[in-house]
């Protein structure tokens, strides 16, 4: 069990170029936080630099307190799961887990015993002198983490465990890491570029853009106060929608909305931006007909034309078109709309979000639902 902190931590590979700048983030005992971001965003450098297998360029890294990044990777008590697994093809499954016991020169029968337990916590007692060929993806899966358990690490690394796995599997695993986290307790620290999956095992999520954290917090508060466009738009499936609004006076507007604009967002507003304003609102925020009418609180109306209707079994998702502008509802599962067929949609207030147009930062202090 450990906490792990990451203090102004700055990476620039050979090449010159910087992939990461000013990290600051801390894990606390026996959190599961997760990285999330587009391909390319740094998310795995960050991660590979606390297990050692990058150097820091500048700043800190430390483990319970103790500065770790100038320490050898078999010095941090930490283990990783690679999303290939990289198990060895020709050792059994036990053999496979025992192998960096061994290596460690742990007795015989420590090794035994902590093999054993691991592969109780896992289920994979009956696997342990299977190859890894005669494995499916899922066995795979459970030995590498397996292999991660018999090591009694202080922090377990995940780097995109998952991504091999068919869309099925992969939310069972998904269960099966949540149960181990709860099982053991431990540190843990996952890598993803996927946000549902960030938004189901996070206690609580770093969300990576360029380099930068862009936003560190619950799953509660990246869904329900983001305070970036980038983070609003990356989150949600499908993600929040944002309209383009020209602001006049304490008004907003574009062709088919207008929506006042609360004080709070113009007193933040920056004239320079010539007036421009990025309106937000989830697609379950959006609703049609008489769903729309009994809406408590402020609304504003839109008036849209339906683009496409998408029956989804449990819920319909509809692209309405507003003056030239795309918006998303998900809507009940009888909804069925003609494409082109005029629609007025509604739109609770205290649910939607400001952003500056110009840097996409939010113009509201929200709180997480
Ligand atoms: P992610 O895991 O979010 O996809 P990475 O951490 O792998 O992103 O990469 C972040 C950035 O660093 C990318 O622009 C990538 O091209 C660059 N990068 C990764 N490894 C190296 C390397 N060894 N040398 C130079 N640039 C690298």
């Amino acid at each position: 069990m450990a906490t792990v902190t990451f203090d102004k931590v700055v990476k620039a590979y050979d090449n010159g170029v910087t992939v990461l700048h000013d990290i600051n983030l801390d894990v606390k005992n026996g959190e599961f936080v997760v990285f999330v971001g587009p391909s390319g965003c740094g998310k795995s450098t960050l991660m590979r630099m606390l297990a050692g297998l990058e150097t820091v360029t500048r700043g800190q890294i430390a483990i319970d307190g103790q500065r770790v990044d100038d320490l050898a990777p078999r010095e941090r008590e930490i283990a990783m799961v690679f999303q290939d697994y990289a198990l060895y093809p020709h050792k059994t499954v036990f053999e496979n887990m025992a192998f960096g016991l061994r290596l460690r020169k742990t007795p015989k029968a420590e090794i035994e015993k902590r093999v054993n337990q691991a592969a109780e916590i896992l289920q994979i007692g009956h696997l342990l002198d299977r190859k890894p060929r005669n494995l499916s993806g899922g066995q795979r899966q459970r030995v590498a983490m397996g292999r991660a358990i018999v090591r009694n690490a202080k922090v377990f690394l995940f780097d995109e465990p998952l991504s091999n796995l068919d869309a099925k599997l992969r939310n069972e695993m998904r269960v099966e890491i949540k149960k181990l986290h709860r099982r053991l307790g431990a540190t843990m620290i996952y890598v993803t570029h996927d946000q549902v999956e960030a938004m189901t095992l996070a206690d609580r999520i770093a969300v990576l853009s360029g380099g930068y954290v862009v936003q560190y917090g619950t799953p509660d508060d990246i869904y329900n106060a983001p305070r970036t466009t980038f983070v609003a738009g990356f989150t949600g499936s499908p993600p929040m929608n944002l309209l383009q609004l020209r602001v006049d006076g304490k008004r907003a507007r574009a062709e088919g909305i207008e929506v006042p604009v609360p004080d709070e967002v113009l007193s933040r507003l920056d004239a320079a931006a010539g007036q421009q304003i990025t309106f937000g609102v989830r697609p379950e925020c959006v609703f049609h007909g008489d769903q729309g009418e009994s809406l408590p609180g402020e609304t504003c109306t839109l008036k849209a034309r339906v683009v496409v209707t998408e029956p989804l079994g449990a819920e319909t998702l509809c692209t309405f078109d507003v003056g030239g502008q795309s918006v998303v509802a998900r809507l009940a599962a009888d909804a069925r709309f003609e494409p082109g067929a005029a629609a007025t949609l509604r739109i609770s207030l205290a649910k939607s979000h400001w952003f500056d147009a110009s840097t996409g930062n939010a113009l509201q202090q929200r709180r997480a639902a």
